[in-house]
This record gives structure tokens, C-alpha cells and sequence, in this order.
């Protein structure tokens, strides 16, 4: 019933506990998981994952970050991949201007990539965007006008939500919504309606509030889903079902992956 939408259990230092994490994650009910690959490696371990658990969806692409350098030699295996029908989306891309580990224009260059590799594989864009959504929005006007995406790990304003409410976009909130400064996220998670919205863990980041610090981990999405409900008046099933559905419409995870 509850949806991690996006974790990354096929990175280290996840990938060696998997058994007793995926294990913990059924106890609680998590019954879809969107796994984020972001290299070669990963993306391997994701693709033979996948085969075995069918409650595990892979996305792949190079992050942001990691642009400069693996952008050009991974992006053949992402391309491979999406064309084979192994994906259920394109990504995490997008821009991260805060940290800036690989310089604006190379990570403008790859999101255009990406852009345009989803719209060729007909599929929807998990989005990284940090302190550069002017350009995230010009780009995907630009490159991406009626393309469907998720902003990933939402740490925005309510303007910057609002502009992706205007394009139809998703936007997920993850473990951040808890912790006790994020007075303003929760603001815009009351404003933003609840069709619009997925939730994650970004697992191994993140950990929500009570076990903050901790190496986070699909089965503790619960925190994060509750503190949605309590904002919206909600119920914690209610908002687990509603944003499950929304990730299975958004991903098409009902549909069956081509082989
Ligand atoms: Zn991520």
C-alpha cells in the first residue's frame, strides 16, 4: 500500500543489506519501489533485480553531480536500457547549482539529453533541482513543453511548486517534510493537491525525523506519508493509497516491462 518512489537500493551501502532491507519494507507494506540507478553498476544490479522482484522498478540516467565525468561514458547504458523498455522513467537529471560538482553548462547539456532521450522512449523525467529552477524551467519550456516529470526531493518555494503544478508535474516529498525546521515544506506540501503528490525515502539519504542521521531505508517511508496526512487532515492509509495510485499512473507500473 505505501510506495517508495524513489531509492537508491542498488548503490553501496545499501546494496549489501538488500535481503533484510526489501524484507522490512514488505513487513511494512511498502509494495512498489522506483529504484534510481546511477551508474553502471547499479544500473546492472537494478536490471537483475528487477527480474526477480516485480515490485521493483528501475530509472536510470547520471545524476547532476556526476555529469563532468560519467555523463558521456554512461549514457549509452541509460539509452540501451530505456529503448529495451527496461525503465518505467528517465532520470534522477536535472541541476544542482548549490553544490555545482560539474560546471552549469555540461549539466544543462545532459538534461537536454535526457529530455530528449524520455521523449523519444515516450517516458516521464525524475527531476534533481537545487537552487536552479529558473533554468530547470526555461530548459524544460524549451526542450520538454508537454513532457510529464517529478520533481524529486522537493526543497522549494511555493512559487517554484506552483510553476510545476502549472505544467502538470508531479512533486515528490521525501523524510525531509518531518524534520522539525521544514516549516515552510509543509506549507507547501497543505498547498499542493494530494494528485499531485509521491513520496520517497531517497534511501540511503534522508532519514526521516526519528531516525534521522540513520542510513535511511524503504520501510521507514511511514514517517514521511504520516506527517503528509496529518498536514492535508488525512488519514495515513488514505494518503498511502492516493499516492501510491498516483505513482502507478505516473510510472505506468501496472503495465507489464518488455523483455
Ligand atoms: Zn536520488
Amino acid at each position: 500500500m505505501f510506495t517508495d518512489s524513489h531509492a537508491h537500493l542498488t548503490c553501496d551501502p545499501v546494496f549489501s543489506e538488500l535481503d533484510d532491507i526489501l524484507k522490512r519494507a514488505k513487513e511494512q507494506k511498502v509494495d512498489q519501489i522506483v529504484n534510481i540507478c546511477v551508474d553502471k553498476v547499479s544500473l546492472q544490479r537494478g536490471l537483475a533485480l528487477a527480474e526477480k522482484e516485480k515490485w521493483i522498478h528501475n530509472v536510470g540516467a547520471t545524476t547532476p553531480h556526476d555529469v563532468e565525468k560519467e555523463g558521456s561514458l554512461y549514457f549509452p547504458l541509460f539509452e540501451e536500457a530505456a529503448k529495451q523498455g527496461k525503465f518505467v522513467a528517465i532520470g534522477e537529471t536535472g541541476l544542482d547549482y548549490h553544490y555545482e560538482h560539474s560546471p552549469k553548462d555540461v549539466q544543462q547539456a545532459f538534461l537536454v539529453r535526457y529530455f530528449n532521450l524520455a521523449k523519444e522512449c515516450l517516458l516521464p523525467v525524475v527531476i534533481h533541482c537545487r537552487d536552479a529552477f529558473e533554468d530547470l524551467y526555461s530548459i524544460a519550456h524549451e526542450n520538454f513543453p508537454t513532457g510529464r516529470a517529478v520533481l524529486h526531493c522537493f526543497t522549494g518555494t511555493m512559487k517554484e511548486a506552483e510553476k510545476a503544478l502549472e505544467r502538470n508535474w508531479m512533486i515528490s516529498f521525501s523524510g525531509i517534510v518531518t524534520f522539525k525546521r521544514s516549516e515552510e515544506l509543509r506549507t507547501i506540501v497543505k498547498a499542493v493537491p494530494i494528485h499531485h503528490i509521491l513520496t520517497e525515502t531517497d534511501t540511503p539519504y534522508l532519514a526521516p525525523q526519528s531516525v534521522r542521521g540513520k542510513r535511511n531505508e524503504p520501510s521507514f517511508i511511514h514517517e514521511t506519508v504520516q506527517t503528509i496526512a496529518h498536514i492535508k487532515g488525512m488519514c495515513l492509509d488514505e494518503v498511502a493509497q492516493m499516492t501510491s495510485k498516483n505513482a502507478k499512473r505516473f510510472f505506468k507500473l501496472d503495465e507489464p516491462i518488455s523483455n
